[in-house]
Parts: C-alpha cells; structure tokens; sequence
C-alpha cells in the first residue's frame, strides 16, 4: 500500500492529485474573489431562483451556457 497526497482548493473545496494543476485551477476558480466570478456576485441569481431555459444575472449577463470569469459588472457580494 502507498500512501497518497492530495490537494485542496482553498476556494471550492475541489480535490486534485496534482499540484500544479490545482494552482491552475485556484486562479480560475469560480469561488475564488479574485476570478470576479459569478458566485461571489452580487448581481448573481442562483439557479433555484432563475426560471426559464435563458440564465441571466441582475445585470443582463447571459449565463446560460458557463458562469462567468472577470466580468465588468461584477459586485464583490458582501453578505459572504
Ligand atoms: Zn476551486
């Protein structure tokens, strides 16, 4: 038996095997403030809330086919 490291997103709690792969992933984690992403928006409406095939955000932001990264209308939610 071998023992194994596994490591942790700080952001999403995601497990990897490699290392550098969850780096990569922490710096386009949809969790993570820095991405400005989606879920730490306050212009997000989660998917329980949202009716329809079309998501889109307070904003306008078509979010039907992926959340998004970097968006200019991002609003750190200060409830989290
Ligand atoms: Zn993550």
């Amino acid at each position: 038996m071998k023992e194994v490291i596994r490591y942790r997103c700080d952001h999403c709690n995601e497990v990897f095997a490699n290392k550098s792969y969850t780096l990569k992933h922490e710096e386009i984690c949809y969790w993570n403030p820095k991405t400005k992403s989606c879920i730490n928006c306050e212009n997000f409406i989660p998917e329980s809330q949202s009716s329809g095939y079309i998501r889109i955000c307070t904003k306008g932001i078509n979010l039907t086919k992926k959340l998004k990264s970097a968006c200019i209308k991002h609003k750190e939610n200060e409830e989290q």
